[in-house]
C-alpha cells in the first residue's frame, strides 16, 4: 500500500490506472479505523480494481465546542489496517493540502441537511459536503463507499453528487455492530465501562421503535414513546429521536406501507453518538 500527502501525488499514483480503464473505489475516512470502516474498504476491494482510502480528519465539520482536538488519532495503525484490508492507496493529506490559505468556498446542500444532525450541529454538513465534493475530486473515483450509520450524510452526499452533476456512484453500506448491537464509531472510544454500558441505549431504542411497529402502532408518536421509555430505562435521554422518510428527511407523522428511517442522537458521558434503523412495513426490519 502506498501512502500519499498531496493531491499531485494521489493523481500521479492513480492516473495510469485510469488511463487502463481500471474502476477506482473511494472510501472516505477520519481514521480510527474499526470494524466498521473496514467493512467498506472490503467492499470496495472486492468491488473495484484500485481502492484509496482518505484519511483526514476535516476540521470545518467540527463545531467550536466539538471534540477536533481529541479526535482519536492514530495513523500507523490505521495503515496497517488498510494494508490488511487489501486497500493500495491511503491519501493522508495535512490540512494545509486540502484547505491552503486562501481557500474560501463552500458546497452548501439545502434542505436535506436542515433537520437532526444539521439541526444541532450548525455548519457540519457544510463541512462534510465541501469536503467530500474536494475528496470527490481529488480521486476521481468511480465509487465511493459510505456507511449507513450516518445516514443522513449519506443522503446529503447523494444530493450533492445528483445536483453537482459528479461522475461517481455512490454506495451506502450496512452499519457494523459490537456483538450487543452498539454501531462501530471512532467516538465509542471515549466511552469509559459504565457509559458503554449505557450506550446500548440508543440500539435498544431503536428495537423498541421496530417492536412497535411490528407491534401495528402506526403513529409516530407511539413508535417514538416506545423508544423514548426504552432510553430512559438506561438514563439516557435523546438528543433527537425522529420517525423520517428516508430520501427526503422529511418527518413522517404515520407509518403506511412506505419504508420509515428511526433516528436517534444521544450523548452519553464524554461522546455524542448516533444510529438509526429502517422500518419496513412491508419486509422484514432492517439496520440503514
Ligand atoms: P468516519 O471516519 O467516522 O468519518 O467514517 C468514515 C465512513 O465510515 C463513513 O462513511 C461512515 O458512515 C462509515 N462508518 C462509520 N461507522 C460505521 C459503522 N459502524 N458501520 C459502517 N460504516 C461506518
Amino acid at each position: 500500500m502506498r501512502i500519499v500527502r498531496t493531491v499531485a501525488q494521489l493523481r500521479e499514483t492513480l492516473t495510469p490506472a485510469r488511463r487502463a480503464g481500471r474502476t477506482i473505489g473511494l472510501v472516505p475516512t477520519m481514521g480510527a479505523f474499526h470494524a466498521g470502516h473496514r467493512s467498506l474498504m472490503e467492499r470496495a476491494v472486492a468491488r473495484c480494481d484500485v481502492v484509496v482510502v482518505s484519511l483526514f480528519v476535516n476540521p470545518t465539520q467540527f463545531g467550536p465546542n466539538e471534540d477536533l482536538d481529541a479526535y482519536p488519532r492514530d495513523e500507523e495503525r490505521d495503515a496497517r489496517i488498510a494494508a490488511d484490508a487489501g486497500v493500495d492507496v491511503l491519501f493522508a493529506p495535512p490540512v494545509e493540502e486540502v484547505y491552503p490559505p486562501g481557500f474560501g468556498t463552500t458546497v452548501h446542500v439545502a434542505g436535506i441537511t436542515e433537520p437532526l444532525e444539521g439541526a444541532h450541529r450548525p455548519g457540519h454538513f457544510d463541512g462534510v459536503a465541501t469536503v467530500v465534493t474536494k475528496l470527490l475530486n481529488m480521486a476521481g473515483p468511480d465509487v465511493a463507499y459510505f456507511g449507513g450509520k450516518d445516514a443522513q450524510q449519506a443522503a446529503v452526499i447523494r444530493q450533492l453528487v445528483r445536483d453537482l452533476d459528479l461522475p461517481v456512484r455512490i454506495e451506502v453500506c450496512p452499519t457494523v455492530r459490537e456483538g450487543d448491537g452498539l454501531a462501530m464509531s471512532s467516538r465509542n472510544a471515549y466511552l469509559g465501562p459504565t457509559d458503554r454500558e449505557r450506550a446500548i441505549a440508543l440500539r435498544r431504542g431503536l428495537d423498541a421503535a421496530e417492536a412497535a411497529a411490528a407491534a401495528g402502532e402506526r403513529t409516530a408518536e407511539a413508535v417514538l414513546a416506545a423508544a423514548r421509555a426504552a432510553m430512559t430505562a438506561y438514563e439516557v435521554e435523546p438528543e433527537y429521536l425522529a420517525l423520517v422518510n428516508p430520501n427526503t428527511f422529511a418527518p413522517v407523522e404515520r407509518i403506511d406501507d412506505r419504508d420509515v428511517l428511526v433516528l436517534v442522537a444521544a450523548r452519553v458521558g464524554p461522546a455524542r453518538l448516533i444510529d438509526n434503523t429502517l422500518i419496513r412495513p412491508n419486509g422484514a426490519p432492517e439496520s440503514a
